[in-house]
């Protein structure tokens, strides 16, 4: 048969599932690069939504163009200046009949460019208009020349704008689209949500929004359109969430479905453990302990997120969690994201356990040479718990009895570093995977953690220990340094200690250390009758540990201080805590860093210095800081502020990105995203096979790991 044919019956049959290059005029060329965005079917098309829209079905008169705003302009050219202040560049001055006139600057340009901008051409241009010194330009628009009295040609649609890569313009993309589209079968072949759920939770056609959103029809709004809002990119939202979601649960399915080592223990080292410690647990300490021993006396692998505030006491529940793990007989990994925090963990971990005849490993990525192999030679031979950095699980560490694997501080790992950890410790010759601990700081919104963390169960430790006094928290600006000094002096001669935290984001680790070399000098200069230390990232591990300890045992009044003892840190006699550049962190980090005092009984007191001029959003992050201490609402604030990827700190791995779900702005969703999920899953398995197979495509086959 020719091959024609073939891919004749195949789209009749399932158009979505026919290669893209069965399309019309889509060679091996375009098929390629197509690949290279993961449109590989012709569904991969229809599922390439739009970032944005472009409005060309008007022409804007420059004198009502607004900074910010895209927009499509007339003009005729005034005057050209090429320029070579810092690089070559190109200046074209336009006006129009509003007789206004706008700049339109180019940095790249052929001598074919600067012969063509000539004064008197007619432009139409468009492009983003941005404030500049002299007035309003636009840096790099797109422009047509018109030849003499010729009228512009307007859009009657709005112009999808779709994620793209090198060597393929919007034009083509959209061509290809529009011909995948042409393939678009009626509802009732498209839909894989079944009838009855599209009904009950009142979803509209799954056609009309994929045609509504490629095409805008010419009365769109586009505001709407903008922010997300219009129903037929909410249907879409749902669709994409409800994926998400099945993914994750498919994925728990699948570690669920294997089998871990029933960790029972007999309670021995673990009454001697509680018995040795100066308080007793608080009772959501106690609840969560249960509830970790329940998961890992069964067979199946526990998956289980435990939340809780700064300083609401996750370590001893973890230290419990590897007792039990311990008295059966098997080895316990602890991980954390910073070598700082995970020396931390050790020194609480050995200052427990030792005492019990328990050995506790250290391996971090620093630990090298003969140490490491030493440290690697008693893992291997059933060293009971080994603490360390991700370093831990990397290339030539083997376990010879892994239970149990706790993670800490998860929200700086991904969900593919979960997976690669959980691959680490299955033991292919029994087939056992551990049971995974995941602790969390950051108290992850409800909503949130239904969608971001759909393969975990959750517990909350949601009750501080007792004796606690909250943080009184002000905002100063920077131009009231020398008080804030002199308050830190007063406090420090009344023997209280202090932390200076210096914060510099977006620049390097040396540029960090310098900061806090720099304030160190200044505070050691102005407090010269106490003793300042300095602890940064580019110090040795030792140098590190030993400042942190004389901090700790109060032979220095103030330690400076980047942001490395955001996590973990504890010294419960420092009462004050001094940020600088406050105004420049998020929510999250601020409430982490906050949560270094506050950890004893003394009151104390956390110091927002901030460089005037505040922007509103700062104004309202700082101004949340003051009113609570509560993780719960400063990490709903932070959603509302910042959106998820920063909340979750997903935005530089770049997971969680979503085609065209926001879980800020469509947090509404998720109710009724889990109950058509969990429908799915136990009615119609299949269906949920092929929605995720629909809107993951490649990226699915993490749900096999
Ligand atoms: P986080 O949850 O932030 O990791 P930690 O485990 O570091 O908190 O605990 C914070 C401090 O509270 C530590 O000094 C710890 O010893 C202490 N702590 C933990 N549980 C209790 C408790 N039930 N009663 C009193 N102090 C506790
Ligand atoms: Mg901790």
């Amino acid at each position: 048969m020719p091959p024609s044919r073939a891919n004749a019956a195949t789209i009749l049959s399932d158009p979505g599932a026919t290669p893209v290059s069965s399309l019309p005029g889509v060679g091996p060329a375009l098929a390629e690069t197509l690949a290279r965005l993961g449109l590989e079917r012709v569904q991969d098309l229809w599922f390439h939504l739009p970032l944005r829209y472009e409005d060309r079905t008007r022409v804007t008169p420059i004198a009502d163009l607004r900074p910010g705003e895209r927009a499509q302009v007339v003009g005729v050219i005034d005057a050209v200046e090429r320029g070579f202040r810092y690089r070559p560049q190109l200046k074209v001055a336009i006006s129009d009949d509003s007789h206004q006139t706008l700049v339109l600057r180019f940095f790249h340009f052929n001598r074919n460019q600067s012969e063509q901008l000539k004064p008197g051409t007619r432009l139409l241009c468009y492009g983003e208009v941005r404030q500049a010194a002299q007035g309003l330009e636009m840096v790099h628009p797109q422009y047509q020349r018109l030849s003499g009295d010729e009228p512009a040609t307007v859009d009657d649609l709005l112009t999808p704008v779709y994620p793209t890569t090198e060597g393929l313009g919007q034009k083509r993309l959209a061509g290809v689209i529009a011909k995948a589209l042409a393939l678009l079968p009626p509802d009732a072949q498209l839909e894989l949500i079944p009838a009855e759920l599209c009904v009950e939770h009142g979803l509209a056609s799954l056609r009309e929004a994929l045609l509504y959103v490629h095409r805008p029809p010419p009365d769109a709004h586009l505001g709407q359109l903008t922010t997300g809002h219009h129903p037929s990119q909410q249907r879409l939202a749902f669709e994409e969430l409800l994926t998400q979601h099945l993914s994750l649960k498919r994925m728990r399915a699948a570690v669920r479905r294997r089998h871990a080592p029933r960790l029972t223990g007999t309670g021995e080292l673990r009454a001697r453990l509680l018995a040795s410690l100066p308080f007793g647990l608080t009772g959501a300490q106690q609840r969560v302990s249960e509830e970790i021993a329940r998961d890992i006396a069964e067979p199946s692998p526990m998956l289980r997120l435990v939340q809780g505030d700064v300083g609401s006491g996750k370590t001893i529940v973890a230290a419990l969690a590897a007792l039990a793990a311990v008295e059966s007989g098997q080895q316990v990994a602890l991980m954390a994201p910073t070598e700082l925090l995970a020396e931390q963990h050790l020194n609480h971990f050995r200052h427990w356990l030792t005492p019990l005849g328990i050995e506790v490993a250290w391996l971090a990525g620093k630990v090298a040479g003969k140490a490491r192999q030493q440290a690697l030679q008693r893992v291997a031979s059933g060293a009971h718990v080994v603490i360390g950095t991700h370093a831990l699980m990397q290339e030539g560490v083997s376990f010879s009895q892994l239970g149990l694997v706790i993670v800490d501080e998860q929200h700086r790992f991904g969900v593919q570093q979960r997976l690669s950890l959980r691959d680490k410790g299955a033991d292919h010759e029994s087939g056992l995977v551990p049971h995974q601990l995941v602790l969390t700081a950051t108290p992850i919104p409800r909503t949130l953690a239904m969608s971001a963390y759909a393969d975990l169960d959750v517990s909350a430790i949601d009750e501080l220990p007792p004796g606690r006094t909250p943080v009184q928290t002000i905002a100063i600006s920077n131009a009231r340094r020398f008080d804030v000094i002199e308050r830190i002096h007063v406090a420090c001669l009344e023997g209280r200690q202090a932390y200076w935290v210096c914060t510099l984001i977006e620049e390097s680790e040396q540029l960090r250390a310098q900061a806090a070399e720099v304030a160190h000098a200044e505070l050691s200069a102005a407090l010269s009758d106490c003793r300042i230390g300095l602890v940064h990232g580019r110090m040795k591990p030792k140098e590190k540990q030993a400042v942190m300890n004389a901090f700790k045992a109060g032979e220095l009044s103030v330690l400076v201080a980047t942001t490395v003892i955001e996590v973990g840190v504890d010294v419960p006699n420092a009462s004050l805590m001094v940020i600088e550049n406050s105004e420049r962190l998020g929510l999250a980090q601020l409430h982490q860093l906050r949560g270094r005092v506050g950890r004893g009984a003394i009151a104390s007191n956390c110091v927002l210095l901030y460089q005037p001029p505040l922007g509103q959003l700062a104004r309202e992050r700082l101004q949340v800081m003051r009113d609570t201490n509560d993780g719960f609402r400063i990490a709903e604030k932070d959603l509302e502020l910042r959106g998820p990827g920063e909340v979750l700190g997903t935005r530089q791995t770049g997971q969680l990105s979503f085609r065209i779900a926001d879980l800020a702005r469509d947090a509404h969703l998720l109710p009724a995203v889990q109950v058509v999920g969990a429908r799915l899953l136990a009615q119609h398995p299949r269906q949920a096979e092929l929605l995720i197979t629909r809107w993951i495509g490649a990226a699915a086959r993490y749900a096999h790991a």
